[in-house]
C-alpha cells in the first residue's frame, strides 16, 4: 500500500496539465497554493461536562471564478495536507462543469463514532461559530456542505449557529441542508446521478448499450448505492458490489439492487449475510446465486466498467497492473493516484476522473444554492434536467480538449479545470 500523499497527487496532475498547455509560472504559482488556510482549535464540551479541543481546518484554494465551495469532513485522519487537496480539487471542479463557484473544503480531525449526538452538535457548532466569527463563511464568500460523515443534520446545526451570529436567515451560507430548512429535491443522489449522465455519454463514445454494460462498484454507501439503483433502472448489469467488510459477486447475470440491500440490512454488511468470519454458507450463496468476494478481488474483476466508490488512493502501483476492467470512474475523490493513471494509461484503461464524475453532486449543491438566495423552490424534474445538460455539456467540453490535445481524460479535465480559472483571473487582473 502507498502512503497518502493527496496534496502531492494534485501537485502531480496540475503540473502535467500546465506543461501540456505551457501554463505562465504565475499563473501556475497561483494554482499550486491555497488562497488561505485557516486554522481552529475547536473546544466543545462533552457529556460528562469536561472540556475537549479537537483541531479544524477551512481552506480557501481559488475564488476568481465565485464564492469558495465545498464540504467538510470528520475524519481521524483528516489533516492539512488532505483539505488542502480536497479544496484544490474543487477549484476544479467547480470550474470543469462550469458552475460560478471556486474551491474549498473544510475538516474536523475526529472520529465521530467516539461521539454522542449532543455532543457532535455542540462540537459542529462550535467549529462554524469560529469560523463565522472570523469571517470565513459567508452566503457571498465561502459556502460549506456535506462530506464524509457529515450530513443534512449538522448542516442545519452550522447554518442555525450562523444565522444567530448574524441576526438573520442566510440559508445560502451552507448546502446540503434537509429539505425543510432549504434544502434541493435531487440533492442525495446527485453525485450518482450527474456520474451515470457522463458514464452514458462515455458509453456513447466506446459505442456501446447500458445494457452491454457490465459494472462492478466499490462502496455500496451513498455515491456507490444510488449509482447502483440508478445504472440498474438504465439496463446496465451490476455484477458485484463492495462494502468495507468486503464484496458480493454474482454467479452468472446480474444483481437486483433490492437484493443487495436486503443481504446489507440481514448481514449489517453485503459478506455477513453469507459469512460469519472465514466462514461462508455455501447452500445459502449458490440458492442466491452469489459468490463472496475480498476487497482487493472486486478490483481486480474483468468487468466493462469499475465504479470506485469509497476511498482515495484505493489503485496504486501496487495493483494497477491487476486491474482488468476496461474503464474506471471515479465517484470518490482520488481513488486513483498517478503512478497507478500511467500504469492504467499503458494498459489503454480510459479513467473518467473524479473531478468530472463525481461533480454532479456540487453542481446540485449550487443549484440549491441559488434557490436559497432566490427564494424559490424547483420541482425534482427541473433540478434533473439542469443537471443533465451541465454533466454532458462538461463531458462534450472536455473530450473538444482531450482531442485537442491527445491526452487522457483527467489531464483533459485538468487543463479544462485550468484554463478557466486562469482565464477569471487573467479578467481580475490577478496575472
Ligand atoms: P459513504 O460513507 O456513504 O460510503 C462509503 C462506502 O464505502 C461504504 O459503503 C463503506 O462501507 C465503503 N467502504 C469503505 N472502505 C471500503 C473498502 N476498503 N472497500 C470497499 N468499500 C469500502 O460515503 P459516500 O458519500 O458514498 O462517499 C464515497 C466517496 O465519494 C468519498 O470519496 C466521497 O468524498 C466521494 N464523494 C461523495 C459525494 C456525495 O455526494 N456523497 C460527492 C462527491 C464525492
Amino acid at each position: 500500500m502507498t502512503t497518502k500523499k493527496p496534496y502531492q497527487n494534485f501537485l502531480t496532475n496540475l503540473h502535467q496539465a500546465a506543461s501540456t498547455i505551457k501554463l505562465s509560472k504565475s499563473a501556475l504559482e497561483r494554482l499550486e497554493k491555497p488562497e488561505h488556510i485557516h486554522e481552529f482549535e475547536i473546544e466543545f464540551e462533552t457529556d460528562k461536562g469536561v472540556k475537549k479541543q479537537v483541531s479544524g481546518y477551512r481552506v480557501q484554494h481559488n475564488s476568481a471564478r465565485g464564492p469558495y465551495k465545498g464540504g467538510i469532513r470528520f475524519h481521524h485522519e483528516a489533516d492539512l495536507n488532505e483539505v488542502k487537496a480536497l479544496a484544490a480539487l474543487m477549484s476544479l471542479k467547480c470550474s470543469v462543469v462550469n458552475i460560478p463557484l471556486g474551491g474549498g473544503k473544510g475538516g474536523i480531525t475526529i472520529n465521530p463514532k467516539e461521539l454522542s449526538q449532543s455532543e457532535l452538535e455542540r462540537m459542529s457548532r462550535a467549529y462554524f461559530r469560529l469560523g463565522t466569527e472570523q469571517g470565513v463563511f459567508g452566503v457571498n464568500k465561502d459556502i460549506p456542505a456535506p462530506d464524509v460523515y457529515t450530513n443534512p443534520q449538522i448542516m442545519a446545526w452550522m447554518m442555525d449557529e450562523h444565522e444567530k451570529a448574524l441576526g438573520y436567515k442566510s440559508p445560502g451560507v451552507i448546502t446540503g441542508k434537509p429539505l425543510e430548512i432549504g434544502g434541493s429535491l435531487g440533492r442525495s443522489y446527485a453525485t450518482s446521478q450527474g456520474g451515470f449522465f457522463i458514464l452514458q455519454k462515455y458509453l456513447q463514445t466506446i459505442k456501446k448499450k447500458p445494457s452491454q454494460t457490465t459494472i462492478a462498484i466499490q462502496g455500496f454507501g451513498n455515491a456507490g448505492a444510488y449509482f447502483a439503483e440508478i445504472a440498474h433502472k438504465a439496463g446496465c448489469k451490476i455484477i458485484a458490489v463492495s462494502d468495507s467488510k468486503g464484496g458480493v459477486r454474482h454467479q452468472e447475470g446480474a444483481f437486483e439492487i433490492h437484493k443487495l440491500h436486503e443481504y446489507k440490512k440481514a448481514g449489517g454488511s453485503l459478506r455477513g449475510n453469507f459469512c460469519e468470519g472465514d466462514k461462508c454458507d455455501i447452500t445459502k450463496m449458490n440458492q442466491e446465486k452469489v459468490h463472496v468476494v475480498s476487497n482487493e478481488e472486486l478490483l481486480h474483476l474483468d468487468v466493462d466498467v469499475l465504479v470506485l466508490a469509497a476511498l482515495d488512493g484505493v489503485i496504486h502501483t501496487d495493483n494497477a497492473d491487476k486491474i482488468k476492467a476496461k474503464s474506471i470512474l471515479e465517484l470518490a475523490n482520488g481513488p486513483v493516484t498517478p503512478e497507478a493513471d500511467s500504469i492504467l494509461e499503458k494498459k489503454n484503461i480510459n479513467v473518467i476522473p473524479d473531478i468530472l464524475a463525481n461533480a454532479g453532486g456540487v453542481t446540485v449543491s449550487y443549484f440549491e444554492w441559488v434557490q436559497n438566495r432566490s427564494g424559490d423552490v424547483w420541482e425534482e424534474n427541473h433540478v434533473n434536467e439542469k443537471l443533465k445538460k451541465i454533466m454532458e455539456n462538461a463531458f462534450d467540453d472536455l473530450i473538444k480538449i482531450k482531442t485537442d490535445y491527445k491526452v487522457p481524460y483527467r489531464q483533459a479535465a485538468f487543463i479544462l479545470g485550468i484554463e478557466r480559472i486562469v482565464n477569471a483571473m487573467e479578467l481580475r487582473g490577478q496575472i
